[in-house]
């Protein structure tokens, strides 16, 4: 642990923006601001700072805390269609969360709300928890959440978080240990910023001269086989109408993919690794058609870590009553299937060149520079073959990538 008093000594590359700090300080002295590149950092009050040093304790970046390694991986998806098509994979966070509630508990996740700004919030019935369901691939607002969770906590009150590693680390270091708090957190590549999301969105709204009203990554039009795909819902000459498109269609998403617009905190991510914060971890089990070729991949499958005793008997309960298709493999046979269980993302020299023009070119440049393929026809084509012919090309690549 630093000997430092407050937070103003984190250095800016490690800060990963979970705002647990804006909540532990007793005197409000921490406020948020975004840098240059559009991402939130917390800004001290020196004036105002008792030097208390709580700031400093509840950060995971100062203080990060790991599980024992799982020893086993699980492959999972829930039976139910709707269950399944609700989740981004195999829709397990979904069952789970269902299971918190109807045992009387609160679920916390990520969600838009109306304006399309993304925020941990708390759902307390089935039905409030449809909003939180699907992984949004931008970096979401908790500020707030921590004091609330702690209060609720200490009232007893059965609490399901799910979120990013470090926003994980972050909730139990600012609460401890607490019997009635589950974790989930998620295998995470990285956060692009909500003020890139916005920018995306406005550049979409007057190219197509609408008004988007509600969007969502991993759209599952095409299947889970297309963890790409998208849909947004927009108003147009007085009518809502749903767009489906794939992620080269939409620069943030193709930015995201491209993995050069994540906060710079990712690119050294402490979590990115098979030591995990929560009780459970929940990933894509891409590749599991080559494991068990009896699956059918486009159902979605869930790769599952349980990481403490809390969050296997978590999933006893799910799985116990029928609702989780399950297969367990050891976690060393897998190895190397989820580079993000591995190490943090690769730095690409791009992610440089990006944010330096954002800052001194028009929005509509940047996006034609770095978040446009230079090539579409060759995606458009691509996308349009048969998916038994998409899987023979990638084949191939992944071979030539190999002895490259
Ligand atoms: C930013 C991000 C990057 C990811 N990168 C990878 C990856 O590289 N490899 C991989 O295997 N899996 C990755 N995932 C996880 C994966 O996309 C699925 O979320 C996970 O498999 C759970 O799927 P599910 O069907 O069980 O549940 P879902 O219904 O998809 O549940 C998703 C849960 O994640 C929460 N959530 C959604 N967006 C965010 C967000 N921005 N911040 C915090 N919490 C959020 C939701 O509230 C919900 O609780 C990533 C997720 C996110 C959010």
């Amino acid at each position: 642990m630093a000997n430092s008093q407050n937070i103003s000594t984190l250095l800016h590359t490690d800060c990963c923006g979970c705002r647990a700090c804006g909540d532990a300080c007793p005197v409000s002295c921490i406020s948020f601001k975004e840098d240059n590149e559009g991402f939130i950092y917390p800004i001290v009050d020196e004036a105002s700072c008792i030097q208390c040093g709580k700031c400093v304790k509840i950060c995971p970046e100062f203080n990060p805390s790991f599980n024992k390694v799982a020893e086993e991986v699980t492959a999972a998806y829930a039976v139910a269609e709707a269950d399944r098509q609700a989740g981004s994979s195999g829709g397990i966070f979904g069952l789970v969360a269902r299971h918190i509630i109807n045992n009387g508990g609160k679920v916390w996740g990520a969600a838009f709300d109306s304006n399309l700004q993304l925020k941990h919030v708390c759902a307390t019935t089935v039905a409030e928890l449809k909003p939180l369901m699907r992984s949004k691939y931008l970096q979401s607002d908790t500020s707030g959440c921590f004091r609330q969770i702690a209060g609720d906590l200490k009232a007893g009150i059965l609490t399901l978080f799910c979120g990013t590693p470090c926003q994980c680390n972050a909730l139990r270091n600012y609460t401890g240990n607490c019997d009635n708090l589950f974790l989930i957190d998620l295998i995470c590549h990285g956060v692009p910023s909500q003020d890139l999301f916005d920018k995306s969105i406005k550049w979409l709204e007057e190219r197509e001269h609408c008004h988007v009203t509600k969007f969502a990554f991993r759209s599952k039009y095409k299947g889970a086989l297309h963890p790409q795909a998208f849909s947004y819902e927009c108003t147009k000459n007085g009518r809502t109408e749903t767009v489906n498109g794939l992620h080269y269609q939409f620069p943030f998403y193709f930015g995201f993919q491209k993995y050069i617009t994540l906060r710079p905190s990712c690119y050294t991510c402490k979590w990115a690794s098979s030591e995990r914060c929560g009780d459970i971890t929940l990933g894509d089990f891409w590749g599991i058609e080559r494991i068990d070729p009896t699956l059918d991949p486009k159902a979605g499958v869930s790769e599952i870590l349980a990481n403490t005793d809390k969050g296997r008997n978590l999933l006893n309960a799910i799985t116990e009553s029928g609702v989780a298709w399950t297969q367990r493999f050891q976690y060393r046979q897998l190895v190397g299937n989820n580079g993000c269980l591995q190490e943090p993302t690769k730095l690409k020299p791009e992610r440089v060149e990006l944010f330096e023009d954002l800052r001194t070119k028009s929005f509509d440049e940047v996006v034609r520079s770095h978040l446009v393929s230079k090539r579409r026809w060759i995606f458009d084509m691509y996308y349009a073959m048969p998916g038994v012919l998409r899987k023979m090309i990638r084949k191939v690549m992944d071979k030539r990538m190999k002895y490259e």
